[in-house]
């Protein structure tokens, strides 16, 4: 019985998926002027799925792991906003909260700056730990360290993003239900309390990415780790993704502020040239809404993707 719930749970997933998809692809066939949000809603979907199936294999999540690392040489935190699940998730219930029209909050200047530093903490800590618990005699196991078992368990939250909320192996008994860090919250807790601490975090990161823009991504130390990749020197002839201004053709208008869910001010503060920020998450949001023709520019080795449009102006007027 539970089998079978299982695998209904898993078909009516991808069929929602698919419908999704299918919504997704016909949005973008209509042409409408927000194509970006809309193609990356559906590539979110998309990794959703992809990761559906990957993560429960050990072998094949240590493979994404490396790719992940490697993409991010290229492509900057791009994953963080396009494909990361926990990202995705904190996405749908700030779309929640704008159907109900309830506005968001935004964190003082100097709290969201304390939370970015404290991911280099987390980072740090989480890193250092895994080396107190080894034994070192038993070493020889590598399989430990392949599979991120063991005494580096803790090395564990820092794939903890990647976990989709629906996923194929179970918490709770009689349950497919999972939620990124809940696994390494039950693995840590005492057996008595560990449904409790589950509860408090899920209504913790519910209602906090309700009312603050990916919340948890303010101090992510998966989020820091690939900020950490994209900037190590050694790779710096990779042709990164990234956003460049035209700082004379910007009128302060502050809408790149105003629509960045990590609150980065670097677009709107920088002059001109490369916005190189280890906050920005690429989701292209800026240059999608900025309302200066070619003020703000996605490029990629070289070669422009994407630029900003005048959409404030309608087209007639420009004629
Ligand atoms: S910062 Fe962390 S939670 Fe946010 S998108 Fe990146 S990996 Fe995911
Ligand atoms: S949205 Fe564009 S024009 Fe407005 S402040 Fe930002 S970069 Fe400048
Ligand atoms: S700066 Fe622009 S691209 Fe970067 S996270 Fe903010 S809105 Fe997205």
């Amino acid at each position: 019985m539970v089998a079978l719930l299982s695998e209904m749970l898993k078909i009516l997933f991808l069929a929602g998926l698919t419908l999704a998809g299918t919504l997704a692809i016909r949005i973008l066939a209509k042409n409408l002027s927000r194509k970006t949000s809309y193609l990356r809603i559906f590539i979110q979907i998309m990794s959703q799925a992809f990761l559906f199936y990957l993560i429960a294999f050990p072998l094949w999540l240590s493979l994404v792991v490396v790719v992940l690392l490697l993409a991010t040489l290229f492509f900057g935190r791009f994953f963080c906003g396009w494909i990361c699940p926990f990202g995705f998730y904190m996405d749908l219930v700030s779309m929640l909260r704008q159907t109900l029209k309830v506005r968001y909050l935004s964190l003082p200047e100097s709290v969201n700056r304390f939370l970015h530093e404290l991911r280099y903490l987390l980072f740090g800590v989480l890193l250092v730990w895994p080396l107190f618990l080894v034994n070192y005699s038993n070493l020889p196991n590598s399989s430990s360290v392949i599979f991120l078992s063991g005494p580096f368990n803790p090395l564990r939250i820092l794939l903890a993003p990647l976990v989709p909320v629906i996923a194929p192996w179970q918490i709770f008994p009689n349950s497919n239900l999972n939620f990124p860090y809940v696994d390494q919250i039950v693995y840590y807790s005492n057996d008595n309390y560990a449904l409790m601490a589950v509860l408090v975090f899920v209504g913790l990161a519910v209602v906090s990415s309700f009312l603050v823009r990916r919340f948890w991504c303010r101090f992510c130390p998966t989020g820091v780790s690939l900020a950490i990749a994209n900037k190590l020197s050694a790779f710096k002839w990779a042709p990164v993704l990234h956003i460049e201004k035209d700082g004379e053709k910007c009128t302060k208008c502050g809408i790149c502020r105003r629509v960045c869910t990590a609150q980065d001010t670097s677009v709107y503060e920088q002059k001109g040239g490369r916005i190189d920020s280890s906050m920005c998450m690429l989701c292209l949001r800026c240059v999608e809404m900025c309302p200066c023709e070619e003020c703000l520019k996605v490029k990629f080795d070289g070669k422009t993707l994407l630029v900003s449009k005048n959409w404030l102006e309608p087209a007639t007027e420009k004629l």
